[in-house]
């Protein structure tokens, strides 16, 4: 097995979770259910909050760690399960350090839609019926099958705040007013985004753009760029072979300069991706790469932008470059 394959969608995201669970998870529900066996003698109840007076939180994926944090402030104490941007969240293995975290936090945030199915696992094995759990795909109006990567939606954070805030209230009601100035902090730091997605849409919208695999493609679809080969993008997603012809028109497609960028995953090693970012070079076709772990030292906010910014260089670029644009 290839550790360093990039795998991150729905389908195989199942089928790992299947042999995963037949080798892994025996040992990790043995192992939470001692820890909670412990922990149940000690507590007559869950705990609804950490023993510093803060509201324990965890989040499956560090973007939405970061937005509890900047809604919480001091009142938080968040711990994110994935947060090293050189692992591949779809090879992620839950350990009993998980399954501790999840089962003492009083609110936990996920993605859903197959991206992290080990959440929903730990979390039955992990009953409190104190704890509030905010899938951000059912907030979103995914579900499995659906693009997973719903943070590059501008749509998603803010209906992701509005429920992180409320839960925190309802926990904490005495520091309501503090979680309101908040939110309305955060959701206005969130314009800047809209307004550089606003200004790439009156400039780009229509031009032909492609990606190795689709984890830009709400952010893509609401500059309102033509996306190109997803039959593509769909095949390394499930980890399937692409088919020649599929293959073939990616490559005229970079080798034609028909695409004025290609985005691509800076956690994927597989080698058809490593050829067309070559290919993409040798063509002068401008690249631009995208991750789906946030980097140390920038907040969700700074980490959209600069790849918006990234985003716009690259298009630029391509104008320069002579792609053929909306001429198709
Ligand atoms: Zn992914």
């Amino acid at each position: 097995m290839n550790n360093k394959n990039p795998k991150w969608h729905a389908a195989r995201a199942a089928l790992r979770l299947a042999k995963y669970l037949t080798t892994v998870g025996l040992a990790l529900a043995a192992a939470l259910s001692a820890t909670l066996a412990v922990t149940e003698a000690a507590h007559a109840q869950a705990a609804p909050a950490a023993a510093n007076g803060k509201i324990p939180v965890v989040a499956a994926e560090n973007f939405y760690g970061d937005v509890v944090q900047q809604l919480g402030g001091d009142r938080v104490d968040v711990t994110s399960i994935l947060s090293n941007p050189d692992q591949d969240p779809h090879l992620f293995e839950a350990s009993p350090k998980t399954a501790r975290a999840l089962q003492h936090a009083s609110l936990v945030v996920y993605n859903g839609a197959d991206y992290d199915p080990w959440m929903a696992k730990l979390l039955a094995a992990s009953q409190n019926a104190k704890r509030t759990v905010i899938v951000v795909a059912d907030l979103v109006g995914k579900k499995s099958g659906d693009n997973p990567h719903l943070w590059y939606d501008p749509a998603t954070m803010p209906a992701v705040a509005r429920a992180v805030s409320a839960a925190l209230t309802a926990a904490d009601p005495a520091h309501k007013n503090a979680y309101d100035a908040n939110l309305a902090r955060f959701i206005e730091s969130l314009k800047p985004i809209d307004a550089k997605v606003a200004a790439l849409h009156a400039r780009y919208a229509g031009v032909p753009v492609t990606a190795t695999e689709p984890v830009f493609g709400y952010m893509s679809d609401a500059i309102g760029l033509d996306m190109r080969n997803l039959r593509f993008q769909l095949a390394t997603m499930n980890d399937t072979e692409a088919s020649a012809s599929d293959i073939a028109a990616f490559e005229r497609d970079l080798r034609e300069k028909r695409v004025r960028v290609l985005i691509y995953n800076n956690q994927a090693t597989e080698a058809l991706t490593k050829r067309m970012l070559k290919l993409a070079q040798q063509s002068h076709v401008p690249t631009m790469s995208v991750a789906e772990t946030e980097p140390a030292g920038k907040n969700y906010q700074q980490w959209m932008l600069t790849q918006l910014d990234a985003l716009g260089v690259a298009l630029a670029a391509g104008d320069n470059a002579g792609g053929k644009g909306k001429t198709q």
